[in-house]
């Protein structure tokens, strides 16, 4: 038993020590809810012997997993001790989901996809993920109800930081987000709320994410944002 345990973990432990240890992810949470999330269950039919490669995978409605990777650096990026609340935008498979439960106290996550957070849904409960809780809607609005959350992780690319999400920080708080001018290339930022009207921003990696879509994100079906992201004007925060 112990034997074909230690086997069939084998790809997961070696997908940790060589993607994500090997490049730097060293937060001992991070890497310990790496080792124990089951990443092929969070896959299409077909695709589970790719789940410990290198790679984002495709699921339904023209989405993607994350690479691995991703979502460790995006996840020790959030600064988490343990037992926050936290709110995740684009649910997608749900494992970047099951990732942060495994160190977070409450997940809160969004997904606009009906079918996604059906099924992502429906898989977190099925693992024992009860501290997950799936929201189909527009997620650049949040989760009002929720907030204020410790740690804010956006799954997709808009063309700002939406300003609910910011809104919907506590102070001390973190949001991680793929911002860039075109729909599918960001850079990663990290925003700090030190006070009720000040955030810190932090420009972090070079990512490719799918499109945010959303009222403060892309419009459906367009390269173009919603509202046109305030690129000359002076921004009321620096
Ligand atoms: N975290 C996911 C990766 C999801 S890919 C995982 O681990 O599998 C990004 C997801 O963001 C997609 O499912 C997409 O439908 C969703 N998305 C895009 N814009 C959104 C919005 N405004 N609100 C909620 N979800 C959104």
């Amino acid at each position: 038993m112990a034997e074909t345990a230690e086997r069939s973990d084998a790809p997961r432990e070696r997908m940790v020590r060589d993607q994500i240890e090997a490049r730097g992810v060293r937060d001992a949470r991070v890497l310990a809810a790496l080792r124990r999330v089951p990443r092929e269950l969070f896959l299409r039919e077909g695709l589970e012997e790719f789940a410990y490669q290198d790679t984002p995978l495709p699921i339904e409605s023209d989405q993607t997993i994350s690479q691995p990777f991703v979502v460790a650096y995006m996840t020790e990026s959030l600064r988490l001790a343990g037992g926050e609340k936290v709110l995740e935008i684009g649910t997608g498979s749900g494992y970047a989901a099951a990732v942060l439960a495994e160190i977070a106290g409450e997940v809160f996550t969004v997904e606009r996809y009906a079918n996604l957070a059906a099924s992502a849904s429906e898989r977190l409960a099925r693992l024992g993920y009860a501290n997950v809780h799936v929201l189909c809607g527009d997620g650049t609005l949040g989760w009002p109800e929720y907030a204020p959350f410790d740690a804010i992780v956006v799954a997709a690319g808009g063309p700002e930081i939406p300003r609910s999400l910011r809104e919907q920080l506590a102070i001390g708080g973190r949001l991680v987000i793929p911002v860039g001018a075109t729909a599918r290339e960001q850079r990663l930022v990290r925003l700090t709320r030190v006070a009720e009207h000040r955030w810190d921003e932090e420009d972090l990696i070079a990512v490719a994410f799918v499109p945010l879509v959303g009222a403060e994100g892309w419009r459906e079906g367009a390269e173009r944002p919603s509202r046109e992201p305030p690129r000359a004007a002076p921004s009321p925060l620096s």
